[in-house]
């Protein structure tokens, strides 16, 4: 562990507008399986969370078959219900408990692609990172710590859609590590104590805690999986790849 360790954020680059946007990233997230939110009595409002927990297919249709087997409503569940819900889950899947929040996400990511000419970065979604295999074997080849891969099911859409065409292989970064920024703890980011509802405060010069990183190459800070942070090694190999559609902006 470097004393002088510098730290990226992993994303997308800036584009010249939404249409360039688009069109660098043509493909749409789906995710089949998710938790409910949930209505929480004191804020008032749903909370759900954005994170997602990859798990295989055969976890994925235990998961959605208990949740058809309580006829949940459309939006969210009361909180007495969602626990309840949680503790059968966990049981039944071995998921750990932790990882049942409100609106996580429990499938293997799956997505829709517009067109072949997919970059070697797309962004799907905030945090939601996919990568060609050139990508993944520069990554692996290196033995970085806090990353592994799971393939993305893609399926043609629009125009594509009817097409015999084999999809492109992208691979979805999960990230493993973790550390905390500066000032930031378990009771900064809880925004409601009744709901655990969490609030992640990106300020204007985000310091990651050296005491409080676990050392990972590739991790997220405060729990919050919209921002992903890397190390200085993981910048070079990107960078010497001259991979396209990624930035790494310093913190
Ligand atoms: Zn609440």
């Amino acid at each position: 562990m470097e004393i002088n360790e510098v730290f990226y954020n992993l994303g997308s680059p800036v584009y010249s507008s939404d249409v360039a946007m688009s069109r660098a990233n043509p493909v749409e997230y789906i995710n089949p399986v998710f938790l409910p939110g949930i209505y929480c009595p004191k804020c008032n409002d749903l909370w759900a969370s954005s994170s997602r927990v990859r798990i295989d297919e055969t976890v994925s249709k235990k998961v959605s078959d208990i949740l058809q087997s309580h006829n949940l409503p459309d939006f969210g569940v009361q909180l007495d219900q969602f626990q309840s819900l949680c503790k059968e889950m966990a049981l039944a899947t071995n998921i750990p408990l932790k990882m049942l929040e409100p609106g996580v996400d429990l499938c293997p990511p799956e997505g829709l692609i517009r067109n072949t000419k997919v970059k070697d970065f797309t962004h799907p979604f905030p945090g939601l990172i996919w990568v060609k295999g050139s990508v993944k074997a520069s990554l692996e080849e290196a033995k970085l710590q806090g990353i592994t891969f799971v393939k993305v099911n893609l399926k043609w859409t629009g125009k594509m859609k009817n097409s015999t065409e084999a999809v492109p292989e992208l691979w979805e970064i999960v990230v493993n590590g973790k550390a905390w920024l500066e000032g930031s703890n378990l009771e900064t980011i809880t925004a409601c104590s009744m709901c655990g509802r969490t609030e992640f405060l990106w300020g204007k010069n985000p310091k990651v805690d050296k005491t409080r990183w676990d050392g990972s190459d590739v991790f997220y800070v405060d729990d919050n999986p919209n921002i992903v942070i890397v190390t200085e090694k993981v910048k070079e190999i990107l960078d010497y790849g001259k991979f396209t559609n990624f930035d790494c902006k310093t913190i």
